[in-house]
């Protein structure tokens, strides 16, 4: 049996001590309208109700891993209003230890989301209190866990700070380098597993994020100094880039709801199973899974499965 299967017997041996798996990331209040297609510039387009639900790449990754039975923890900053609360609801409901959480005098962060009838979405983030997320917030909480994931949304010399603290530390550390961004040569290089979608990765290679980008480029990624790389393809899945070649993991074919939080779903597994000891391919395998059943229904939290229903 893969990682994730393995994970039921292990919450909660590990209690009162370090979590095994710490998120440091944005918190965001994802405010969600379907409609029947996007508004171009200049446009207007009527859409259905507004949903308010809890995401942020961050505490989306940390409710992945929760859901899935890790003992994990959210370095994060939010708001004290409405929309933090409903954060720290959805964290501590899906198991998500919230002591490392900041409550910040700046309103949550927010993300307007539109979701069109294929299930894609495009999103807008307006970062709030997640701009009040210091390097200094990250020094107290490594070393420690064995697993480190780090994702954008925040200010980029925290991502820089936990990257290398983590490295330094000796924890396995990821880079979820979404929304993409220039980080330094010097970071990218101590991190163990870079994880980018397609347009991501596009962008790293020097292309226009919106460019194809070929399998057979990819192991260029290694070249901007990670140990491996995991590329997110939607629907075809995901390949797994190491030095000793690519491996390429297709995605179960699902009926597909809502994308939302896809690529977090899919870091929160890739972290939970790492965390678990399984090797980094069979640790993509676990997460291509659990982002599949993920987009099979909206939202982005409210859309992860946990162990019971993977089965
Ligand atoms: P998002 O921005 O929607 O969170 P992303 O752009 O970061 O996602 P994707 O590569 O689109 O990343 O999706 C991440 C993972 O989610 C994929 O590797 C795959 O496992 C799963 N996934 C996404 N879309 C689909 C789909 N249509 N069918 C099955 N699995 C999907």
């Amino acid at each position: 049996m893969r990682g994730l299967d393995a994970m039921v017997t292990f919450r909660g041996t590990l209690a009162d001590v370090t979590a095994q798996v710490l998120v440091v990331g944005s918190a965001n209040a994802d405010l969600v309208v379907a409609a029947d297609r996007r508004p171009q510039g200049g446009q207007t387009v009527l859409g259905g109700d507004t949903e308010v639900l809890p995401g942020g790449k961050g505490a989306n990754t940390a409710v992945a891993a929760g859901k899935l039975g890790a003992d994990v923890a959210l370095l994060c900053a939010v708001g004290d209003d409405a929309n933090g609360t409903l954060l720290l609801d959805s964290l501590r409901s899906s198991g998500v230890r919230t002591d490392l959480v900041r409550v910040v005098p700046k309103p949550t962060g927010l993300a307007f989301i539109t979701v069109t009838p294929d299930g894609e979405n495009s999103i807008l983030v307006s970062p709030g209190a997640n701009h009040a997320l210091r390097p200094d917030d990250v020094a107290g909480c490594l070393p420690g866990p064995e697993v480190v994931v780090v994702s954008m949304e925040v200010p980029l010399d925290t991502v820089e700070y936990a990257v290398n603290a983590a490295a330094a530390a000796g924890t396995t550390t990821i880079l979820n380098l979404s929304p993409v961004a220039a980080v330094p040569a010097p970071t990218l290089a101590v991190v163990d597993v870079l994880v980018v979608n397609q347009h991501e990765a596009a962008w790293l290679l020097g292309r226009a994020e919106d460019s194809a980008v070929t399998t057979s480029e990819l192991p260029a990624l290694l070249e901007l100094g990670p140990r491996a790389a995991v590329v997110t393809s939607g629907a075809r899945g995901a390949v797994v880039v190491e030095a000793g070649g690519l491996t390429e993991i297709p995605s179960p074919s699902v009926d597909v709801v809502d994308t939302t939080g896809a690529g977090d779903a899919f870091a929160g597994a890739l972290a939970t199973a790492l965390a678990q000891g399984s090797a980094l391919a069979d640790a993509v395998e676990d997460a291509v899974r659990v982002a599949a059943l993920s987009v099979t229904r909206r939202g982005a939290q409210p859309s992860y499965p946990t162990v019971a229903e993977l089965r």
